[in-house]
């Protein structure tokens, strides 16, 4: 049964994970620009990272059937440092012209600093001007609700942006309800055993319903599992739920979100 992981950061993984992942039924996976475990001295070092988001690994993946995305910006977490963050968001409209890119993500707050919301506010000019789609992290623990609702009304203050082009990603129980009350897609990072785990996901669906909502495992250098979808897919159909509803969640809603870019596709 064919899925797709919308959120994963593939340069952190091995390649036995592609295998792991298209024997699963993995299909399409995008990849969001994200702090790699460590922060970069100059916008040399983006360039690079950006050049491997759009080039090595899309080849990487091709070779285990997956077709890979990659979503292009400066993460929040090195973004404090405002002169290095304008030279990179001068860089990234090359990027946006790849042909495997989506949009420009994932942007969002991490510590919910000033400097972070001049930043996340620039990317999402930057979004609005080129027409691009905008993946959004959200803070972890004790600071994802006031930041979720930070980067929400930034969105609304500041842009045009439709919501419907725009995924909240990180929603738990708290902030779901009111990330889908305002038109934005929602996103659930699934981890294996803090936070949102595949049965707390299983929960907010049979909670919050199907619409407009994905499940991806986030995968990366830390504690995570590329396994993650699967393993949620599993946990709804040991809870009853139908196939067409599976297939929906793991399947349909990324392809209706993403598939707003021409460049999204599930073939190789
Ligand atoms: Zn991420």
């Amino acid at each position: 049964m064919k899925y797709i992981d919308p959120h994963i950061h593939m340069v952190s993984r091995t390649t036995d994970d592609y295998e792991r992942m298209a024997l699963a039924g993995c299909v399409a996976i995008t990849e969001p620009a994200f702090w790699a475990g460590f922060d970069r001295s100059s916008a040399q070092g983006f360039y690079d990272y950006f050049r491997l988001l759009t080039e090595q690994e899309p080849q990487r993946a091709e070779a285990y059937g997956i077709r890979h995305h990659s979503w292009i910006c400066i993460n929040p977490k090195e973004s404090e440092d405002l002169g290095l963050a304008r030279e990179v968001l001068s860089i990234i409209p090359e990027f946006l012209e790849k042909p495997s890119v989506l949009g420009v993500g994932e942007i969002g707050l991490n510590k919910n600093s000033r400097n972070e919301l001049t930043i996340l506010e620039e990317h999402l000019a930057l979004a609005e001007a080129h027409n691009q789609l905008v993946l959004v992290h959200t803070p972890h623990l004790e600071d994802k609700l006031k930041g979720t609702q930070l980067i929400m009304d930034a969105i609304k203050r500041n842009t045009n942006l439709d919501p419907g082009r725009v995924l909240i990603d990180h929603v738990e129980e708290h902030t779901v309800g009111a990330v889908l009350d305002q038109g934005f897609w929602a996103g659930m990072t699934l981890y294996p055993e803090t936070k949102c785990t595949p049965q707390r996901a299983v929960d907010i669906l049979e909670m919050y319903g199907k619409e407009r909502i994905w499940m991806n495992s986030a995968g990366d250098w830390g504690p995570s599992d590329p396994l993650a979808v699967p393993k949620a897919r599993l946990e709804m159909f040991k809870r009853g739920h139908q196939e067409a509803d599976v297939m929906r969640v793991t399947f349909e809603n990324p392809v209706t979100f993403l598939g707003q870019s021409e460049r999204f596709r599930t073939d190789v």
